[in-house]
């Protein structure tokens, strides 16, 4: 089933840049979706706009099969949405768990204060353990790999509720093998019914990881793959 539908989105920036001129994306649930296309090909500003932090100057966005905008990321958030940044934001002094919590007071409204640690710390164990990871939610932040702290990254959105995870070159900092263990943990996820978009250059990755592709050149979908034969499914 198709999760994600962007219909020929078009994005003009304020000072005249023209980011997007004609993108089409097509996700489908439980696949990983690489969206490649060289700097300035406009993936940023397509993912920005889905997420609700840009608005498109034309084009429409069916989610669910839904025509929807999303209105700023919490309402992004609030459908099932995460993004991961490629430069993490965590705070190194706190603990694994204390970050993962860290910031998601708008979910639980007014009665945050009143928030089960226990039943908090219980959740943030099955998630690890849904994503098959080996992390102790008491570590320190600042005392762990650069790859763990990209699965505290992911497991932040995670826990949020994301089923729609965009990950934003999530490669770029990673050495190779820390890159393996990034890929094992998002087939685990996408078993799990989890869908992954996530953007890249490298094509050697594409190939590795993703199910389907879309490549974007100046602000265009020029193609959209599939790597594997897929003509046994449905
Ligand atoms: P990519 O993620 O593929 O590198 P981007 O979406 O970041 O591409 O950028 C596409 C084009 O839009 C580039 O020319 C970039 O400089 C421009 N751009 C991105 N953000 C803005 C912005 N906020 N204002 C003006 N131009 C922008
Ligand atoms: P990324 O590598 O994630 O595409 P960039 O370095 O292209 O990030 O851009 C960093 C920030 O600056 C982004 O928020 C982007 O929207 C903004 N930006 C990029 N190009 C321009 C531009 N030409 N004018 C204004 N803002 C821009």
């Amino acid at each position: 089933t198709v999760l994600l539908e962007m219909r020929d989105i078009h994005k003009t920036y304020p000072n005249g840049t023209i980011a997007n001129r004609g993108v089409n994306l097509e996700v489908r649930e439980g696949e990983i979706h690489a969206l490649v296309g060289e700097n300035g090909a406009g993936k940023s500003t397509l993912m920005k706009i889905l997420f609700g932090l840009e608005a498109p100057t034309q084009g429409e966005i069916y989610y669910k099969g839904e025509p929807v905008q999303f209105h700023g990321p919490r309402d992004a958030i609030q459908h099932g949405l995460g993004m991961v940044h490629q430069h993490f934001m965590l705070a190194p002094s706190l603990t694994v768990s204390e970050n993962i919590v860290l910031g998601d007071e708008p979910r639980k409204g007014p009665l945050h204060m009143f928030r089960d640690r226990n039943k908090e710390l219980e959740d943030i164990n099955q998630l690890i353990k849904d994503f098959g990871l080996k992390l102790d939610p008491k570590a320190v932040v600042e005392s762990i790999s650069v790859g763990q702290k990209q699965r505290v990254e992911i497991l932040k959105v995670l826990f949020r509720g994301a089923k729609l995870i965009i990950l934003d070159e999530p490669t770029a900092v990673l050495t190779p093998q820390e890159t393996d263990e990034l890929f094992d943990s998002l087939k685990t996820l996408v078993e799990q019914k989890y869908t992954i978009i996530f953007i890249t250059h490298k094509l050697r990755e594409v190939m590795e990881i993703s199910d389907r592709i879309t490549v974007l050149k100046a602000g265009k979908t020029i193609q959209t793959l599939e790597t594997k034969d897929t003509s046994q499914e449905e």
